[in-house]
């Protein structure tokens, strides 16, 4: 589809310009989308409402740049050879662009609560284990719950438990934890990394929060040298080689569908 750009991107110079793809937003989302459509011949144009690209993946500074803090970018999974990130960025040559610092395995994420601090360890065996020995009390519902999570997350022993996912995988992950009898700080624990998809834990899919989990546990955390802004660096850098265009403060007010 053909689209005119609004009068804000017109030059005085070649008037009103023509592209192939408007994409709104400049986060990983959007910038990765426009890179491939790009790199693929399309003509694109990035619209940014923010004055900097990268969504929740930019950094912000504090103290005159004495300070610099990560909006979104923390841990990454699945950045490895063969893991998901490096297939989204091997297409666009990116791989040795963006390196990928491995996290400790022996806890990229540590969580605090009121007497209890926990590390986030590599590998749903070790997961269980600090999970117990964090609260050994309940020790049959956490390998309970666990293996119900990871048996729809890695699909493992699928046929031998085939009911996992029916039974669990759409309903909320506090109800699955509730029928395995956790405490409200096994659970805070479990839970405690949710922020990161932003939403309850009640109305938040068993397959969704065990995925999540996943995503880490199977293979470790990365973080992006240079920090989160590079993703977004780069992946504008790509846009624009292909001669797409991403302009910031330029906030889309409506997006009007002809024909
Ligand atoms: C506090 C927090 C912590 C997180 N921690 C992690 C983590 O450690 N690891 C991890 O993998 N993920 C983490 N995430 C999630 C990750 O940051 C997001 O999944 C990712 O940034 C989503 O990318 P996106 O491009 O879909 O959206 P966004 O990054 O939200 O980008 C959307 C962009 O669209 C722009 N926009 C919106 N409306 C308009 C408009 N009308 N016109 C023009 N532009 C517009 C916005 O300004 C923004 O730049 C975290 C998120 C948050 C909020």
């Amino acid at each position: 589809m053909t689209q005119t750009a609004p009068p804000p991107t017109s030059t005085p110079e070649t008037g009103p310009e023509t592209w192939d793809a408007v994409v709104v937003g400049a986060g990983p989302g959007g910038l990765t989308c426009a890179a491939y459509l790009a790199a693929n011949g399309k003509r694109v144009l990035v619209l940014e409402a923010n004055q900097v690209v990268g969504g929740s993946t930019q950094v912000f500074r504090r103290a005159g740049n004495k300070f610099e803090f990560d909006v979104g970018t923390h841990y990454v999974g699945e950045c490895g050879p063969g893991g998901r990130m490096q297939t989204a960025l091997s297409g666009l040559a990116l791989t040795e662009r963006i390196k990928w610092l491995r996290q400790r395995p022996e806890g990229h994420c540590q969580i605090m609560i009121p007497g209890t601090t926990f590390q986030t360890p590599t590998g749903w065996d070790t997961y269980l284990e600090r999970l117990i020995a964090a609260f050994p009390d309940e020790e049959a519902g956490l390998r309970r719950c666990v293996r119900v999570m990871r048996t729809i997350a890695a699909g493992e022993r699928p046929r031998r438990r085939p009911w996992a996912l029916l039974r669990w995988g759409v309903r909320p992950i506090t109800t699955l934890m509730a029928a395995c009898g956790l405490s409200a700080d096994a659970q805070a624990v479990i839970l405690a990394e949710n922020g990161d998809y932003t939403w309850p834990p009640h109305r938040t899919p068993t397959a969704m929060h065990a995925g999540f989990l996943h995503h880490y546990l199977q293979a470790g955390a990365y973080y992006p040298r240079g920090g989160g802004q590079v993703i977004g660096a780069h992946l504008t850098d790509v846009v624009q080689s292909y001669g797409g265009r991403v302009r910031t403060k330029a906030r889309v007010e409506q997006i009007v569908i002809e024909d």
